[in-house]
């Protein structure tokens, strides 16, 4: 598995810093709010798992699963809901964690989906990674762990074609993994 590692993007120690920044961020903004955390499954379930746990005001959870990619390395632009939400978030605070954020066309089926149908009384996003260059739909993210360049990145959650998720920390896959 780490012989197919072209380098280390962000150690273990780096993402358990950010996540705990974010997390402290989240818990000031989420004072006195009705805060439901939704998972997207599975790339998020790593940072999910961290993040609740530096978040220290109540907060419900729930998951969400979609499918866009395959097994290729960008998005082929339709996006299937897997699994929807389980939980009433009628007028409560969602908050999305993506892992990362590329085209946005996820994250904007998602929020769409989400506001439309299921009338929250906020809706944020909070991602771990936010790749800006390759933007195709308008998203905005509330919360960003770190800005990245346009490379492909496994680890921390994080897959190619289902492998490399269990890795502990983010790398970029070498290129002759997946040409
Ligand atoms: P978007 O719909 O914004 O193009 O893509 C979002 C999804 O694409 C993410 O949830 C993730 O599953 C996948 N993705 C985008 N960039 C990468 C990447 O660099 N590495 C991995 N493993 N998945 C990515
Ligand atoms: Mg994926």
């Amino acid at each position: 598995m780490e012989q197919d590692i072209q380098s280390v993007l962000y150690s273990e120690a780096q993402l358990r810093e950010r996540v705990q920044e974010l997390g402290r961020q989240i818990t000031e903004d989420y004072r006195d709010r009705d805060l439901i955390l939704v998972c997207v499954l599975k790339g998020s379930c790593v940072f999910m798992a961290d993040l609740m746990r530096a978040i220290r005001v109540n907060a419900a959870i729930d998951f969400m699963c979609v499918s866009s990619y395959g097994a290729g390395t960008s998005t082929r632009g339709a996006v299937q809901l897997i699994k929807d939400l389980g939980t009433d978030v009628a007028g409560k605070d969602v908050l999305l964690v993506e892992d990362i954020l590329d085209s946005g066309v996820t994250l904007s089926f998602l929020r769409d989906h989400i506001i439309r149908s299921r009338g929250p009384a906020s809706f944020g996003i909070c991602t771990l990674f936010d790749k800006p260059e390759r933007r195709r739909v308008d998203v905005q993210p509330d919360y960003v762990g770190f800005v990245i360049p346009d490379a492909f990145i496994v680890g921390y959650g994080l897959d190619y074609a289902e492998r490399y998720r269990n890795l502990p920390y983010v790398g970029i896959l070498k290129p002759e993994v997946y040409s």
